[in-house]
């Protein structure tokens, strides 16, 4: 007997006949003995059309308001889902996220979940009930409804995995794994069994969507064994393995067989700036940095040029391009103590990663980067690295081709595979 925490997406929760498929899933490990509790998120669309409602209503709506209306498609599936599992027998009721509680922050429209309450849903467990919890919603302490973020009914149901102390936390989307980089640019990308959390982490942070970042941070914290499955297979005893995401010492005994790099990412959604000029001496650098930190603005690659004889440098960076003109009102106010010449950016840029805990311990995998996009003609704008990411900026019209050229180069192309 295990205990789990199941999680089904938006796809798999679109209309009653997805939802009895759900239903069917959660009866199958029911049947198996083993104690289940259940996160879903709100039917696929409706989430946005909610949004709409709120931006329609006043465009600066007030975000605890948005929060109770953006919260409520997760109480429409949960309790559908409550119904159709009595229907098939299985006791099951539903519990929103002010029932248990799972309090927040009172970050509004992103807020963090502080504690969930588990005296509700182990009493269930114990009973054999199953407890149906609508991901994506929580309250604060002076009980005011909240919502996690787009995408964040994973991270409610890695956190209820965490205070029941699951044995595995698994989430049922439209893709049935983690792959070695887009199977819809390159055909021959294989579905790993395995992936680690922090490789994870900087693979859904640099444009892996298949989860939900903080869940994967929350994972990692809290040590949550996470699975990827295919919400469209039929649940039989031998399911279709998805990708485990665990700790790296799952993953030790076989290192001999693992790739020196574990997946290829890209992200067309930052933005290159530059400043030209910018006097080459001490805290020039800050006087830029400082500023836009301030504003909550996420800085990713920077790159500092050699000064010219004038004593003077350009400093290149990153930005989310959602964050773009943000970023230049902050750095337009601040000319005067920059002291820059010119504020140049470039949209037409994409962020190209490739990650890999086997890079910890071989040398060589960045030049072999640069080597394989050279021979392409594709030219390095900025670089940056951490201990299991390289990543470059090149220009946006090349993303496809660059993720191609170094998923062959590093030997991940199903083919090549032992
Ligand atoms: N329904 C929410 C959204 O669409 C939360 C989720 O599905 O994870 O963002
Ligand atoms: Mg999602």
């Amino acid at each position: 007997m295990a205990r789990i925490v199941m999680k089904f997406g938006g796809t798999s929760m679109a209309g009653i006949e997805r939802i009895r498929n759900v239903a069917n899933r959660v009866k199958h490990e029911v049947d198996l003995g083993n104690e289940v509790a259940v996160v879903v998120s709100a039917m696929s669309g409706e989430t946005d059309r909610l949004v709409n409602f709120c931006r329609e209503a006043s465009p600066l709506y007030d975000p605890r308001e948005y929060d109770v209306v953006v919260a409520s498609g997760e109480q429409v599936t949960s309790g559908l889902l409550a119904i159709v599992l009595q229907s098939l027998g299985v006791k099951a009721r539903s519990w929103l996220g002010w029932q248990l509680p799972i309090r927040t922050s009172d970050a509004h429209a992103s807020a963090r979940i502080e504690t969930i309450n588990s005296e509700a849903i182990g009493k269930a467990m114990a009973a054999g009930e199953v407890a149906v919890i609508p991901g994506f919603q929580g309250m604060t302490v002076d009980d005011r409804v909240t919502t996690l973020g787009r995408g964040g009914s994973d991270t409610s149901a890695v956190a209820v995995a965490a205070a029941m102390k699951a044995d595995r936390c698994d989430i049922y989307t439209d893709v049935d794994g983690v792959y070695t980089t887009d199977p819809r640019i390159v055909p021959k990308a294989r579905k790993l069994a395995k992936v680690t959390y922090e490789e994870m982490l900087e693979l859904a942070s640099v444009g892996a969507k298949v989860l939900q970042t903080r869940s994967v941070g929350l994972a990692m914290k809290e040590r949550v064994r996470v699975q990827v499955l295919s919400s469209f297979d039929q649940p039989t005893d031998n399911p279709t393995p998805g990708t485990m995401i665990v700790g790296e010492d799952e993953i030790e005994g076989t290192t001999m067989e693992r790739q020196l790099i574990t997946g290829i990412a890209y992200d067309k959604n930052e933005t290159k700036v530059t400043l030209t000029a910018v006097p080459d001496r001490p805290g020039a650098v800050a006087s830029i940095f400082a500023p836009l930190a301030d504003a909550n603005i996420n800085v990713d690659m920077i790159v500092q040029n050699v000064a010219h004889d004038t004593g003077s440098t350009d400093v290149t960076f990153t930005v989310p391009t959602a964050e773009l003109a943000r970023s230049l009102d902050v750095l337009e106010r601040e000319r005067g103590t920059i002291g820059y010449e010119r504020l140049i950016h470039d949209t037409n840029v994409a962020k190209i990663s490739v990650v890999g805990v086997g890079m910890r311990s071989h040398a060589g995998v960045a030049s072999k980067m640069f080597d394989a996009l050279a021979a392409r003609g594709i030219n390095v704008l900025a670089i940056t690295t951490s201990e299991i990411k390289v990543s470059v900026l090149i220009n946006e019209d090349y993303t496809e081709l660059a993720v191609r050229v170094l998923h062959t180069a590093y030997g991940l192309d199903a083919e090549d595979a032992a």
